[in-house]
């Protein structure tokens, strides 16, 4: 699980850190470093230009020499600190080993001109490498950036422009149309649109009235609306935003560790064979100083840059991305095992359907109809599931006559409903298995009532004493993009789908039908800890998604591979319980997640590939041919570069899905790589 890690780093509440100011700080201490390395880089250039001018121009005396001293010092000064304190202070073998150790060689057969060629191309791509990486952080920081640096706070009549980490919980302010929304707070009053995208990757403007919720970041549409703060700076959805996905990208996923693993493993193997490759020429009577070059290439050629890199430029860039359009994941392993997963379980209501429950039908056997409905809100009174609330609405909405009955002592019945005494009778509601457990029997009247409602794909509530009183049915409906999500998940990816539910076998059948499931794909009549179990029994075959609103699906959610929420903007409960947060309530947005995480997957594997691909070849021309150490440093350091490259186009990939929604690739929701790193600072 990557829950645990995720929330190990988090800072104490009453510590009031603003998130994104450490990664800001991270940022610049970045920025120094790169100073410095690119005065290094100029420097060796400067070594290595000067030597090999004199070099042409026969220039006699030891000037070249010197020059090509400079160049070493200013190439390798760094490369040999870094490789000196892992190995006595972290007790590792580090790449910059080897590259000191290859320039070492070289000037020791007298090639101090390529060993300075070297150092040069290893600091210049080093440099390019930390600005390139830095690229991760930075569309991280471009987040920060939507939030206003002030709010407008109303005090009586008065309005101050206050410093947002000033503004205090329940303060009112005001914002103007096309304002940012400064905090997260409750619309107290006018009606707008807000443009959600910062925060949730909707496209589409949500509708606002008092008693919404607005977040940080968001762009305020027509109307000017006055809010009262929620949560103070630092706390908002957009900062929590932030923190996770620095999180995210602090830790290392499962491939990362591996190709952490293998680079010292495979480091010390390179120093070996190398060694071994030395001794192997001389006693085949190669010239010494051929036989030093050709190992101090073997060490550049073979050592596993753009293996150890490979992973964390695709992974990093992914994390960035995902979060600009709305969707968190907690780690690189997330990620990884989000994409890798071919089985993708879903909550039934609440996640494939709307969850607004409404009542469609009230059959009563023996008692009036007003009478049924209004005993049925009695009973689900105190219950919380979607059921409840939906039956209390009807009652106190369709009753001419409103009937005042109050529960007395309420009891749930998990996945099968409840029991409660109203007016000093005891009563239940609930399903089939509830009314066995009661000893009520269901004639074939009843039976028949129950099958013509369930296949319109309607839940139907037993209510009862010790005789039966009444049906109730329900109907929920699908989210309308549900069918069409599940049809592009298919494409992109997913070999089985599980729709999970607590209703009866007839309404999820129906249900399954319009979503176009395969029968086998709906699980019906299940126990919240049925679910559980189905989805351990799968993970047996492979890693498992399970899908849900993050709320009542939490050991549903835990015992996934990936366990995903869907709309947890503003639900701190959601947003922890989840290895991969949407914050809108979206299936789009898991599609688009889907999507970048496979996407992510294949690039991991160009990566490997190419890299392990350019070491060998490179490896086989030193051993069997002749490859100049200049060229083989080219080879090598370009591969690296070529490496990242690659990886760190996942921070403007628009998965196919986005495309679709948005109409074209969206220059608004790319990440503004450069952009934001000129506001730094
Ligand atoms: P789901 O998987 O759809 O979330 P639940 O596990 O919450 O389903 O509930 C399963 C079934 O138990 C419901 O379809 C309903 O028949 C019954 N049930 C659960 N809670 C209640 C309730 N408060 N009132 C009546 N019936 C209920
Ligand atoms: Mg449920």
């Amino acid at each position: 699980m990557t829950n645990a890690a995720a929330t190990a780093g988090k800072p104490s509440p009453e510590h009031k850190v603003n998130p994104g100011e450490a990664l800001r700080e991270e940022l610049r201490q970045e920025r120094r470093a790169l100073s410095r390395d690119v005065i290094l880089t100029a420097l060796t250039a400067i070594g290595l230009a000067g030597g090999v001018t004199l070099d042409l121009l026969h220039v006699a005396g030891p000037s070249a020499f010197y020059l090509y001293i400079l160049a070493y010092l200013a190439g390798g000064l760094g490369a040999s600190y870094r490789a000196l304190r892992s190995l006595f202070v972290e007790h590792t073998l580090d790449i910059d080993l080897l590259m000191v150790l290859a320039a070492v060689a070289a000037a020791l057969v007298g090639e101090v001109r390529d060993g300075a060629i070297l150092l040069f191309l290893f600091q210049l791509a080093e440099t390019l490498e930390a600005y390139a990486m830095g690229n991760t952080k930075r569309a991280v920081v471009a987040l920060m950036n939507l939030k206003p640096e002030e709010a407008t706070v109303l005090v009586g009549e008065k309005m101050v422009d206050t410093p947002i980490d000033e503004v205090p919980v329940g303060a009112l302010i005001l914002v103007r149309p096309g304002e940012r929304v400064p905090l997260d707070g409750e619309l107290i009053s006018g009606d707008t649109t807000v443009d959600q995208s910062p925060i949730t990757g909707e496209s589409v403007p949500v509708d606002k009235a008092p008693g919404d919720t607005l977040f940080a970041g968001t762009v305020n549409g027509f109307g000017a609306v006055r809010m009262k703060v929620s949560k103070d700076a630092s706390h908002s959805t957009l900062a929590r935003m932030i923190e996770l996905v620095t999180e995210a990208q602090a830790q290392r996923s499962p491939s990362q560790r591996f190709s952490d693993w293998f680079g010292q493993r495979y480091t010390v193997l390179v120093l070996v064979g190398s060694a071994a490759a030395l001794g192997l020429f001389l006693l085949f009577g190669m010239p010494h100083s051929d036989a030093f070059y050709k190992a101090a290439t073997l060490l550049v050629v073979a050592s596993p840059c753009a293996i150890v890199i490979s992973v964390p430029a695709a992974v990093l860039s992914a994390l960035a991305r995902a979060a600009r359009f709305g969707v968190l994941f907690k780690g690189g392993g997330a990620l990884e095992e989000f994409g890798a997963a071919r089985t993708m379980g879903f909550d039934k209501t609440g996640t494939l359907t709307e969850g607004q429950m409404k009542v469609t039908d009230v059959v009563p056997f023996g008692v009036s109809e007003p009478e049924l409905l209004a005993l049925t809100a009695a009973i689900e009174s105190a219950s919380e599931h979607p059921i409840a609330a939906a039956i209390v609405v009807a009652a106190q909405a369709e009753q001419e006559a409103p009937i005042a009955l109050s529960a007395s002592s309420t009891t749930a019945v998990p996945g099968h409903g409840v029991r409660a005494t109203v007016d000093g009778r005891d009563y239940w509601a609930g399903n089939r298995a509830l009314a066995a457990e009661e000893g009520v029997a269901i004639d074939a009247e009843v039976t028949a009532v129950l099958e013509r409602l369930e296949r319109l794909g309607r839940t139907s509530i037993l209510v009862g004493s010790d005789r039966l009183l009444g049906v109730v049915a329900l109907a929920d409906t699908l989210r309308p993009s549900a069918a069409g999500a599940l049809r592009s998940l298919r494409a992109a990816g997913v070999e089985k789908f599980m729709m999970l539910t607590g209703d009866h076998a007839n309404v999820a059948a129906a249900v399954g039908e319009q979503l176009g499931l395969d029968p086998t794909e709906v699980h019906a009549g299940l126990l919240p800890e049925e679910k559980v179990e189905l989805i351990v029994a799968e993970r047996q075959r492979g890693p498992v998604t399970f899908v849900g609103d993050g709320v009542n699906d939490a050991a549903a959610l835990v015992s996934a591979s990936v366990g995903v929420a869907m709309g947890v903007a503003g639900s701190d409960a959601a947003l922890e319980a989840a290895d991969v947060a949407l914050l809108a309530d979206d299936l789009g947005k898991l599609t688009q997640a889907y999507q970048l995480a496979r996407h992510t997957n294949t690039v991991i594997r160009q990566n490997l590939f190419f890299a392990l691909g350019v070491m060998l070849v490179m490896v086989l021309i030193t051993l069997f041919g002749h490859l100049p150490l200049p060229l083989g440093v080219l080879g090598h350091e370009g591969g690296t570069i070529l490496v990242v490259l690659n990886g760190l186009r996942l921070l403007n990939y628009n998965p196919p899905e986005l495309r679709e929604a948005t109409g074209a690739p969206d220059s608004a929701l790319r990440a503004p790589t450069v952009r934001s790193s000129e506001r730094l600072g």
